[in-house]
């Protein structure tokens, strides 16, 4: 009889450790509480295509995660940054190093559920605890029997699930992330570029978009403006954010801002610094980028990292 796992998220590390156990022949189910996956690699659907709210570059600095990109971009998938400017108008631009830097250019979802292969991927499905070789579901359903339950959710959420599993919930108490918001903003003018990183207080970075029409480009706020503005309703933010962006840019037009999010779970500030998280006994696992480091490849190669060390004591 195969192996059975059982997913929580659907993000990059999911996506990756599901597809891997799939191709080994394990029986696998990843539960998505969203409507797709992606998780911090999503996207917001707009009249004229689509556009990144989530993380909007991805780059690789080691070999295995080069690999995958480099599939992806042969594939379409990825256009490598050509431009990257760093500073603000009144203090001049410098060219930002974004070597081994991609935009992506179809949505980076597909991108992730592509690497889940052939598991099963229930979407809209709400995980709402995990216990030793099982996962509740939010509607009250046990699932039980698995080989295997892998969290790949950002620490406090998955913190919130591991009620039964102390010692796991134990090694996450620790790791807090901070947010970001994310908007999306269109000009016309400004320096040409793909990618313009502030010198700022406020703004961080903003990515012209491949798709969505002229102009349209995701500004990403500075951790500490999301802090400030973490309860503000998003028009209060927006409006903030492109006065901030009017000025770094030194821009005569308005700026149209056409979505807003906030990531209360961006990036994580303190992960654990291990790859992955196993609990054989519970047969538990933990990965994703609070327990590997910030950033996609980090997440995918914690995904990776888990799979093989399951597959491997099989
Ligand atoms: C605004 C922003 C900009 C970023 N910029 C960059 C960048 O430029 N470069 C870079 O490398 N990284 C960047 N990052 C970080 C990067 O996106 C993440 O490190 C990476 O995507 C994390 O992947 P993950 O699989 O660990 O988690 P996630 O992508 O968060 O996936 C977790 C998934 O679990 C789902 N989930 C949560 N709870 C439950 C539950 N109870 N039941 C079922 N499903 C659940 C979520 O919906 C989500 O889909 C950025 C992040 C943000 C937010």
């Amino acid at each position: 009889m195969s192996k059975r796992a059982g997913i929580v998220g659907a993000g990059i590390a999911g996506a990756r450790c599901a597809g891997l156990l799939a191709e080994a022949g394990w029986e696998v189910d990843v539960f998505e509480k969203s409507r797709g996956a992606g998780g911090r690699l999503s996207t917001r659907r707009l009249e004229n295509g689509w556009a990144t709210l989530g993380a909007p570059l991805v780059s690789a600095a080691r070999a295995p995660f080069r690999a995958q990109l480099d599939t992806w971009a042969r594939e379409g998938g990825l256009v490598p940054v050509t431009g990257g400017l760093v500073g603000r108008a009144n203090k001049g631009w410098a060219q930002a190093g974004l070597e081994h830097h991609y935009r992506v250019a179809v949505e980076p979802s597909r991108l992730v559920r592509q690497l889940s292969g052939s598991a099963r991927v229930y979407p809209a499905t709400r995980v709402s605890a995990v216990r030793p070789h099982a996962l509740v579901l939010e509607d009250g359903r046990a699932l039980e029997g698995y080989d295997r339950v892998i969290v790949g959710v950002p620490a406090p959420q998955a913190v919130a699930l591991l009620d039964a599993l102390p010692t796991l919930k134990e090694r996450l108490a620790g790791v807090h992330y901070r947010p970001v918001w994310s908007f999306l903003m269109r000009w016309e003018g400004g320096p040409e570029a793909d990618v313009i990183r502030f010198e700022d207080h406020l703004l961080a970075l903003a990515v012209r978009q491949t798709g969505g029409g002229e102009g349209l480009w995701a500004v990403h706020s500075t951790h500490g403006f999301a802090e400030t503005y973490l309860d503000a309703h998003e028009m209060e933010a927006s409006t903030r954010g492109a006065s901030a962006l009017m000025g770094l840019l030194g821009l005569p037009w308005p700026v149209e801002v056409e979505a807003s999010h906030l990531w209360r779970y961006a990036r994580p500030e303190n992960p654990v610094g291990h790859g992955w998280i196993d609990a054989p006994d519970a047969g538990a696992v933990l990965i994703g980028d609070g327990i590997a480091g910030v950033g996609v490849e980090r997440a995918w190669e914690s995904g990776t990292g888990a799979a093989q060390a399951i597959l491997q004591a099989a």
